[in-house]
């Protein structure tokens, strides 16, 4: 990914190029305290996996930060977290071998905005600009006990919480190859452990530190957003490289990536060569952001899913967010694991942010889109459990959210929301839509997303699938195609073609 996609810090010897993933109820306590919560509908019984999310780019920030927050209700849950900062390529490892993919660790705060419920909290309370406060780093021969650290919070100077991180879920290794049992960790990736204990309240005019002594301190301070925050535009003037006149492609191929263009027999680098679409390894034909997915955004899909899924109410949008990891390109193969009954694609529009966008109202809403491009959305229902949204297990396996094949830029479609959307598998046609039908269009995910968090330059929001998702094999070929934006294939694959 893009180097420059998160902030990097001045600790030496790492700086954080990677992705923060939290691990929510992963501590004993927290789930005791949800007494019977966990065996109330839908799901009758505590989480078995991971419950995780990603924590995005715009939320993170050094420690020492000023960090606003809303009005209402003018206070937040702070949790203080052990991460684990990922030194090398993982995937599929064990608990006896996870020390050595463990680079160092991290102190981490996370601050949320109170919420009722942890079934499908909204990413509002989360997402939000510098909720993320990184701390001091350390290497990892340099921290004993990592499974046992104590951690104590103060606000304005007054111990607020003195717990001892020890009754974990999971702890370091199990967490790390119950996450790398689906999605690969990168270096420079960070995996929090979770809070420990309850959470503590702090409210804007305070300061806060957070200590674990094994490792350091970590401190800021809350103010509130001040009505000027409320009522700005947010348009900032920044214009990027993804703005093209022309669709783009990115490839791999001959050892480079490469920039293409649309040619006849297939696509032409910017070196002038002509190749045609299967020479090349197709890559996600930008360099993605934060990318996030809207659950339940057409009608349709919403009614065919509502006999196994309780439904929110429609008042907010039920977005969630993947990591780079679950892309892949056009003419990628997605894997479906032995064993899973129900595997679907969700065709879907792909909308790439093109200039910052914090609190930008709908009818500005389009000036931040810089293009469109195809999304095949692939779920693996049998693993749906529904604690954060929908479970990283179920949407962000390895190379199962296809993008592609062209980046179409904004100027080249005059009306995103009158588009057709179709998937064929094997030839047969079994999605036939328009994203006429989306619940929330393009300007109001736009107006509620900014209302929260700053959208970035290659941010990507995939906006929904409507009904027709059917159960896919190893050896289909799908194909999601939105008129005048593209058409995108992908194999369904078995787990022999990965060899673990
Ligand atoms: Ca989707």
């Amino acid at each position: 990914m893009d180097k420059n996609a998160y902030p990097t810090f001045d600790f030496s010897p790492w700086s954080l190029s990677g992705v923060v993933y939290g691990a929510l109820l992963n501590s004993t306590q927290q789930l005791l305290e949800l007494g019977e919560a966990v065996n109330e509908s839908p799901y009758k019984a505590p989480p078995k996996f991971p419950v995780l999310q990603v924590r995005p780019r715009n939320t993170l920030c050094k420690s020492g930060s000023e960090i606003a927050i809303p009005d209402e209700p003018g206070l937040v849950n702070v949790g203080v977290s052990l991460g684990i900062i990922i030194g090398k390529v993982a995937c599929k490892v064990s608990e006896a071998h996870a020390s050595a993919v463990i680079a160092g660790y991290v102190l981490v705060a996370e601050l949320g905005l109170p919420c009722e419920s942890h079934y499908r909290p909204a990413v509002r309370f989360m997402a939000r600009d510098n909720f993320t406060v990184i701390g001091p780093v350390i290497a990892a021969q340099h921290l004993d006990s990592p499974d046992a650290q104590s951690v104590i919070i103060r606000i304005d100077g007054t111990e607020v919480a003195n717990c001892l991180d020890g009754n974990r879920v999971r702890n370091v290794a199990a967490l790390i190859e119950a996450v790398t049992e689906f999605m690969t960790l990168q270096p420079g990736d960070v995996l929090l452990l979770g809070a420990c204990g309850p959470s503590v309240r702090a409210s804007a005019g305070q300061a806060v530190s957070a200590e674990m002594p094994g490792l350091g301190t970590l401190n800021f301070s809350l103010t509130q957003e001040g009505s000027i925050t409320k009522t700005a535009t947010g348009v900032h003037a920044q214009t990027t490289a993804h703005i093209t006149r022309t669709p783009t492609a990115r490839v791999a191929y001959a050892g480079g990536v490469h920039t293409a263009t649309p040619h006849p027999q297939g696509l032409q680098l910017a070196d002038g060569r002509v190749l045609q679409e299967k020479d090349v390894q197709w890559l996600p034909p930008i360099e993605v952001g934060t990318i996030l997915a809207l659950g339940l955004n057409y009608a349709d899909h919403l009614k065919e899913l509502s006999k196994e899924l309780t439904v929110t109410s429609k008042d907010e949008p039920l977005v969630f967010m993947k990591g780079p990891g679950s892309l892949a390109g056009h003419r990628g193969l997605t894997r479906r694991p032995a064993g899973v009954q129900f595997m679907h694609y969700e065709c879907e529009l792909a909308v790439v942010i093109g200039k910052t966008a914090k609190n930008v109202k709908r009818e500005h809403a389009m000036d931040h889109v810089a293009g469109y491009t195809v999304c095949n959305d692939y779920a693996i229902r049998d693993y749906l459990e529904n604690w954060y949204r929908p479970n990283l297990r179920v949407k962000n396996r390895d190379g199962a959210t296809a993008l592609g094949p062209w980046f179409i830029p904004a100027s080249m479609v005059a009306n995103p929301h009158a588009l057709a959307l179709s998937t064929r598998v094997n030839g047969k046609l079994t999605q036939d839509g328009s994203t006429a039908n989306m619940v929330n269009d393009i300007p109001a995910l736009i107006e509620y997303l900014s209302s929260f968090m700053t959208l970035q330059a290659g941010d990507v929001i995939l906006t929904g699938t409507p009904e027709g998702v059917v159960n896919v094999n190893e050896g289909d070929e799908v194909v999601c195609e939105i008129e005048g934006i593209g058409r995108l294939v992908n194999t369904i694959v078995g787990d022999t073609l990965f060899g673990r």
